[in-house]
């Protein structure tokens, strides 16, 4: 290990050693703490299905390359990705439709509203404001190719498992069990976008963004896709990795985004089903499961292990020593 050394005569680590310096007894250390804190979420009520998962399961990992990862915990235990899709349907859109027809149409503020809020895009007057809310990803899914929901869900899915070795897979029981409720907020909001000209079809679109929401995997298969937009890989331009990995950071926690600009100083995407995940850009992932969520829709107990393990690691992008 080459060794620098700061002003003050001490050895500066690069983030590359202190991410890989981590090890599953560093993880553990936290496990208590973290069950603790998750207690203080809740499992979101308005998916059943997800009302209905364990609330103290626990899981991370840490990805550095395609082959090397530490993990703990139920690292074997499957989730839907929700909104944790996002990051990844943008970064697909980028290479395969360009910026041009994405930005064009989908703005890059981001929101003090709730992901779902249809007062910020009425207030838009019907513009998406960002690709990390529903407003956004709803119009981003009607980009994705292919002519039904599942051929474009598809589309995404073999791209996605292809390009970073993963094995999402499309969970048809949580499927079920989103189409038929908790889809009128959606629903309202595809209708403005429509009104406004950002869509045809509002069912594909609906259910089209269902079906990417509800593709499954393990934190294993979450950091290898946060993989995707943390180091050079041929299938992704390094460009489309800066708007992925910048986007997450201003936008990516909804309304506590740029709290946790400050407090983690990562980019970092959430979904309802309790799923983190966080990029350590040209170094690593760090993926975690941990379902109960805030009233914000991020992950207590996710928030909370990640933000221990970037101070103790020193792995803020803002760290200066
Ligand atoms: N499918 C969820 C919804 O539209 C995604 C929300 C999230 O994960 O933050 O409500």
């Amino acid at each position: 290990m080459k060794l620098t050394y700061g002003i003050s005569g001490h050895v500066l680590l690069n983030s590359h050693d202190r991410l890989n310096s981590i090890t599953e007894a560093h993880l553990k250390q936290w496990l208590t703490e973290t069950q603790v804190q998750a207690r203080f979420g809740k499992l979101p009520t308005y998916v059943p299905r997800l009302s209905q998962v364990q609330s103290d399961l626990l899981a991370v990992t840490i990805q550095t390359d395609r082959t090397s990862s530490v993990a703990f915990g139920n690292v074997a235990k499957p989730f839907v990705l929700m909104s944790l899709v996002k990051p990844f349907l943008l970064l697909f859109l980028l290479a395969r439709v360009g910026r041009e027809a994405v930005f064009s149409r989908v703005g890059i503020e981001p929101s003090d509203q709730p992901f779902h809020s249809i007062a910020q895009l009425a207030s838009d007057r019907g513009r998406p404001r960002n690709p990390m809310i529903n407003s956004g990803a709803i119009f981003l899914a009607s980009l994705l190719p292919g002519n039904t929901p599942t051929s474009r869900c598809e589309s995404l899915r073999y791209w996605l498992n292809k390009s970073a070795g993963c094995d999402l897979t499309l969970d048809e029981e949580m499927l079920a069990s989103v189409q038929p409720l908790g889809n009128e907020t959606n629903r309202s909001i595809a209708n403005l976008l429509k009104r406004a000209g950002y869509l045809n079809d509002i069912d594909l679109a609906i259910e089209t963004y269902n079906q990417i929401c509800c593709l499954s995997g393990t934190v294993v298969d979450l950091a290898r896709l946060g993989l995707l937009i943390a180091l050079p890989h041929p299938n992704v331009s390094s460009d489309d990795q800066h708007i992925v990995n910048s986007l997450m950071m201003t936008c990516g926690l909804y309304e506590a985004s740029s709290q946790y600009s400050m407090r983690i100083g990562l980019p970092i995407k959430s979904g309802v089903s309790g799923g983190l995940i966080a990029i350590v850009p040209k170094v690593g992932s760090i993926a975690i499961y941990s379902p109960a969520i805030d009233e914000i829709g991020n992950s207590v107990g996710g928030l909370f292990l990640l933000e221990q393990l970037v101070h103790a690691h020193r792995l803020s992008l803002f760290q200066t020593d």
